[in-house]
């Protein structure tokens, strides 16, 4: 029994869409509609939403805002982001480190403490690095040129899915209080199948398989949502623009956060204290070989 909270940020699952198709593993136990919030644009926008989740105020106050990213702006970013798209993959995910590196690029993180100071977190929007939704966002781009089937993506962003769901599990194996991963493959998807609703339903059904696995692995799991999306399926009048219908679902007894905002609070009385971090590494193989072997 692993006493860590852990948290899936489940991009774009519209709560409308998750009861009608009955994806189970995407509600758990218990499950609601939870409002979100709109900053920078009309409908609420995912870098602004997943810091406001994890810090619990808005964008005003954790300072991660569209505007401050400056992609339009750039004609020169634009320009070389869309020649790494026609790179191989060894050279993109170079760059992309590459990216990470420096100030000026990737996506900008918030200063505000967060519900995973104590815990750890991966790939969330405006709190780490994340090198998997950028990646996944070249894809996207290439797959909106014409450049790569939508099957292609979809199969590949199932495995980064997978791969967030993964990392998550094996949090909960060395015990930390609370930990988190986003996922972001509903929210391309969404975009990209608002007017073939048995298209994004497949997709719905292939993600709610892969947190069955992950439900199967951890104890205590909360699902939540930034937004939901406009679809054909539930008549909305902009297929494919970012819907107010976002979701909670969790393990967890008591009632629900119905708000964004109050996600944090919400998660911080859930988190035990976990046990202290054991002391600084040690390793017991002789230096030399280490040396020997290119490890330092
Ligand atoms: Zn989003």
């Amino acid at each position: 029994m692993s006493a860590t909270l852990c948290v899936i940020g489940l991009d774009a699952a519209d709560y409308r869409l998750a009861t009608r198709w009955d994806c189970e593993n995407m509600l758990l136990d218990a499950h609601g509609g939870l409002e979100s919030i709109s900053h920078s644009l009309s409908v609420p926008a995912t870098l602004e939403v997943w810091p406001t989740i994890a810090t619990g105020l808005s964008p005003a106050d954790h300072g991660v805002t569209l505007d401050g990213v400056g992609w339009d702006g750039t004609p020169g970013l634009r320009a070389v982001v869309r020649a790494v798209q026609l790179l191989p993959d060894r050279i993109r995910d170079q760059f992309v480190e590459f990216k990470e590196r420096i100030s000026e690029g990737g996506y900008p993180q918030t200063d505000a403490p967060t519900v995973f100071d104590e815990g750890s977190v991966h790939n969330w929007p405006g709190v780490t690095p994340c090198h998997v939704w950028e990646r996944e966002g070249e894809w996207f781009a290439r797959a909106t040129e014409g450049d790569m089937s939508s099957d292609a993506f979809v199969r590949r962003s199932l495995g980064t899915t997978g791969s967030c769901l993964g990392w998550l599990a094996g949090q909960s194996l060395s015990p930390v209080a609370i930990a988190g991963a986003h996922a972001h493959l509903l929210d391309h998807a969404g975009h990209m199948f608002a007017r073939r609703p048995a298209e994004l339903r497949r997709v719905y059904e292939q993600v709610d398989s892969l947190l069955g696995w992950l439900r199967e692995r951890v104890d205590r799991l909360v699902i939540v949502s930034d937004h939901g999306m406009q679809t054909t399926a539930t008549d909305d009048p902009d297929p494919g623009v970012h819907s107010e219908h976002a979701l909670i679902a969790t393990t967890e007894s008591g009632p629900l956060p119905t708000d964004v905002r109050a996600v944090r609070a919400w998660l911080e009385e859930r988190v035990d204290d976990g046990p202290d971090e054991s002391a600084d590494a040690t390793v017991d193989a002789p230096r030399e070989h280490l040396e020997e072997l290119g490890y330092l």
